[in-house]
């Protein structure tokens, strides 16, 4: 029989499930929404354990497609990241994360650090640093208020990850590791690397209550976390069940539905002024 080879084209129609476009028109379309500003920013809550406060936000970006209604990131992200057009995307996020943070300073609510998403076509764009840098004094704003959220295969790469995020550190950024063990890691990047929090991929989180290994790996990595001093948060925390046993295991931080959807910067400040931990 002959051996198929799926073209690209065919490989992001397989992808995309809401963008039925072929590679090139959807990456047409992609540069189109960026000029026409159809990207909004939702923000997550992140609580904290202990304190049972917001203290801070993850920035997830949705596509609202003229005639398709809202594209979640999954489906756009990958084409983003492949055609190169992660970069002025991901600008537009930072950009739209600052004015979040200085619309919430506004409202007279104390300032909420915001969690972003790096890609790795994005982390190693020539001027990130610039970029940030920039960014960051035009707004005024704190750099300590803003998370890179990047993942394990992007740290595991030593020699080339190490010099960007020790700028990034030096710049007073937070570094953060996203959707931890569920990648091949040899873990020693956790001692060489600037790395402030872990979090806790859902998945663990998810079988935590029915299957014993994710509880005790999510355990382990709680017990690992705190031992080299990295705070720990939790992400897709849905039910008060999974609450509880997370703060019998120590973590650190929730985030997840049971606490709140991703939602608008004017819906954090509702949340923010009228949010009750129980
Ligand atoms: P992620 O960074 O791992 O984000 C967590 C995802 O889990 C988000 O999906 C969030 O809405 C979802 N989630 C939050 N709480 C719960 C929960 O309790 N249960 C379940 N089942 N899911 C929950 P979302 O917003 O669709 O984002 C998907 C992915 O797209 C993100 O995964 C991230 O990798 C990427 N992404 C999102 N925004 C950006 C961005 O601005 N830039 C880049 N480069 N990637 C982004
Ligand atoms: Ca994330
Ligand atoms: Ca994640
Ligand atoms: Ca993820």
């Amino acid at each position: 029989a002959k051996r198929e080879k799926k073209s690209t084209f065919q490989f992001y129609r397989d992808q995309l499930p809401a963008v039925t476009e072929g590679y090139l028109e959807t990456e047409a379309l992609l540069r189109k929404a960026i000029k026409k500003n159809e990207f909004v920013l939702l923000y997550q809550p992140q609580i904290d354990a202990v304190t049972k406060e917001i203290f801070g936000v993850e920035a997830l970006i949705r596509w609202h497609r003229e005639g398709h209604g809202i594209i979640p990131p999954n489906d756009f992200i990958p084409l983003a990241e492949e055609s190169g057009l992660i970069v002025p995307i991901g600008k537009w996020v930072f950009e739209e994360a600052v004015r979040a943070i200085n619309f919430w300073k506004d409202a007279g609510i104390s300032p909420l650090p915001v969690s972003i998403n790096l890609s790795i076509r994005q982390f190693y764009q020539a001027e990130l640093v610039q970029m940030i840098t920039s960014i960051l004094t035009e707004a005024n704003i704190d750099p300590a208020l803003i998370t890179i959220e990047i993942t394990e295969s992007i740290a595991m790469d030593a020699t080339s990850a190490l010099p960007i995020l020790k700028e990034l550190k030096a710049l007073g950024l937070t570094i953060s590791i996203d959707d931890f063990g569920t990648g091949y890691s040899s873990l020693s990047y956790l001692k060489k690397f600037p790395i402030d929090y872990l979090k806790i991929d859902q998945s663990f989180v998810r079988d935590m209550t029915t299957n014993k290994d994710d509880r005790d790996i999510i355990e382990s990595i709680i017990l690992l976390g705190h031992r080299l001093n990295k705070v720990l948060i939790a992400e897709g925390v849905e039910t008060r069940e999974h609450v509880d046993v997370l703060g019998q295991l120590g973590c650190d931080m929730f985030q997840g539905y049971h606490f709140s959807k991703p939602i608008s910067k004017n819906a954090i400040i509702d949340y923010y002024t009228t949010f009750n931990f129980d």
